[in-house]
């Protein structure tokens, strides 16, 4: 086992920060931090100012299907995946600085429609679609019409995909198919 410096331990404590402000259950924490469970708890109660809610994470991927999470974490994965690419920020920072972007974009989104409500796509299931597409449940397939890449079940065939803004499904209407495609823009 290797010894902990104080240095690596402060990163840690900064980017456990960073994601218990972004919304991230304890769960995550352990997993993306080294860390312990007490610290990580009382670091979540003195940023939030309350303890740390108990219970499973979602855990379904079929939710990252439906419609509208369906086009909200393809715009997330497709940020993630340029920035951990491309960029310095890898991984868990990658996870973080998309996430940032994430909500600033659906904000704007929001903003436009008035309604003040939870960003569709949380945090935990942010990283919880990053653990889907490490252990192969889910794959990026490419739309025939506008080559967006969106999320999809793992070997689903992809030669003739067609995505959840080129052909929504009926009950989706005019104006929110409307407002999704600019958020992808
Ligand atoms: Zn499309």
């Amino acid at each position: 086992m290797t010894v902990k410096s104080v240095a690596q331990e402060a990163q840690e404590i900064l980017l456990a920060t960073d994601m218990i402000r972004l919304g991230a259950r304890l769960q995550v924490l352990q997993a993306e931090t080294s860390l312990s469970y007490d610290r990580l708890a009382r670091l979540y109660r003195e940023v939030k100012g309350c303890s740390p809610p108990k219970g499973m994470l979602p855990f379904s991927v079929d939710w990252f299907m439906t419609w509208l999470p369906n086009i909200h974490s393809s715009m997330f994965y497709n940020v993630y995946h340029y920035l951990d690419s491309y960029t310095p920020a890898k991984k868990s920072h990658a996870l973080v600085e998309a996430y940032r972007l994430y909500l600033e974009q659906s904000d704007a989104g929001r903003q436009r429609g008035g309604a003040e409500d939870e960003p569709v796509l949380s945090f935990t299931r942010a990283w919880m679609l990053l653990r889907f597409f490490d252990s192969g449940m889910v794959q990026l397939s490419h739309c025939v019409r506008c080559k967006g890449g969106f999320v999809a079940h793992a070997h689903d065939p992809d030669h003739d995909f067609v995505c959840a803004i080129c052909r929504p499904p009926p009950r989706a209407g005019k104006t929110r198919s409307h407002r999704a495609q600019k958020l992808l823009v």
